[in-house]
């Protein structure tokens, strides 16, 4: 999970120095240590969207007021760029206030919630803070094993999630699997589909999980703008279901649980499709660059449909300690995944062209000590 451990510049931002300066944030710096290169929690390094951040400062002014306490302007903006029923909608304060509303709202003590080994940490969290029981199901080649999460489904199951692509593998399930999967899920048992990394995909690889909520009234599909629309800081997801689900977890939220610059730098990302095609191309060549790196270096990794990529250190002197302080050591912030369940992996946030050269070189090195 993101702990931010002190107060950083914007990421470096490729498009110059009017993006620079419209982020408002000078450059920092600092001669006696390397730049830290954050690519721990698989945030965006072009930084936030113009459009978004345009939106964001004009908002400023008017700090003295409440957001609009149910985000209902995001929500008509959500409605009409995803084909969606404004009732259907929960905004969060990302998508990890979306997660804890859904046990919240349906998990109680003695619930079972279902999902794979291997992924997000957010899911045992929240399960764990409603009181209910998570039944960790063995994940199939770093990805979700369906038929088995299926085979754990008991009376007593409420919640399954499904994270699609999947954090911290990478890995993706197909749409006829997800449609098969809930097909034979009791509907009874809400299944949340969280597509955090969605936009990383390629065209030819996305479903259209919205299209599915009509003929599915138990699934629930998440989504945030932390990722490729790089505002992480801000806060902001949003949990698309039927009616009557986001009626029950609409309930559970807070009034103004997501801030008026926040609302409206959402509304705005969703219509600059120049800054989500960037990010997708920034990531693809990034990704491209690292997975053929570590390919070359002999460092096996699992190939990733998202904004990172996970290797395995289990082979390699000195183990994934070793690499993970040497990198730090070369100012490469980067996430050993050990909580997840994976001790011997280290997992990699795709950064600019510069950030990758930087940690291919680091591991290089390394290797040749
Ligand atoms: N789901 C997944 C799969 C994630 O990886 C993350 C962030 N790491 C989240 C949800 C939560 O993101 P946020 O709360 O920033 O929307």
């Amino acid at each position: 999970h993101t702990f931010s451990k002190a107060p950083r510049p914007a990421p470096a931002n490729p498009l110059g120095e009017a993006a620079t300066a419209a982020s408002g944030t000078a450059p920092v710096h600092r001669t006696e240590s390397p730049r830290l290169r954050h690519m721990a929690s698989n945030e965006n390094p072009l930084g936030i969207g113009p459009m978004a951040m345009a939106a964001a400062r004009d908002c400023l002014a008017g700090l003295a007021a409440y957001p609009d306490p149910s985000g209902a302007p995001l929500k008509a903006a959500l409605a009409r760029r995803f084909g969606l029923a404004a009732e259907g909608l929960v905004i969060g304060n990302g998508s990890s206030e979306l997660i804890d509303l859904v046990t919240r709202s349906f998990v109680v003590k003695g619930d079972e919630v279902v999902y794979s080994q291997y992924s997000f940490i957010g899911y045992p969290h929240a399960v764990k803070s409603a009181g209910g029981a998570s039944i960790v199901v063995p994940a199939r080649d770093y990805g979700h094993d369906l038929d088995a999460m299926l085979s754990a489904v008991t009376p007593r199951t409420r919640v399954a999630f499904v994270a699609n692509p999947n954090n911290p593998t990478g890995t993706l399930l197909e749409e006829a699997a997800i449609v098969r999967f809930l097909e034979a899920m009791p509907a009874r048992v809400l299944v949340v589909l969280d597509e955090a990394y969605t936009e990383y995909l390629p065209e030819a690889a996305r479903m259209n999980a919205f299209a599915l909520l009509k003929r599915f009234p138990n699934l629930v599909v998440m989504r945030t703008f932390s990722k490729a629309h790089g505002m992480a800081g801000l806060r902001v997801g949003f949990a698309a279901a039927s009616a009557e689900v986001a009626q029950l977890m609409n309930r559970a939220r807070l009034a103004y649980n997501v801030n008026a610059p926040a609302q409206a730098a959402a509304i705005a990302a969703l219509d600059d499709a120049a800054f989500l095609q960037r990010s997708y191309e920034v990531n693809e060549a990034g990704k491209r660059r690292l997975s053929a790196a570590l390919g070359e270096l002999g460092i096996p990794f699992i190939p990733s449909w998202g904004n990172f990529v996970a290797a395995d250190f289990s082979g390699i002197t000195g183990g994934p300690e070793g690499v993970n302080a040497y990198l730090q050591s070369r100012g490469l912030l980067v996430r050993p995944l050990g909580p997840y369940g994976l001790p011997t992996h280290l997992r990699f946030t795709i950064g600019l062209p510069d950030d990758n050269e930087a940690l291919v070189a680091a591991l290089a090195d390394y290797l040749k000590r």
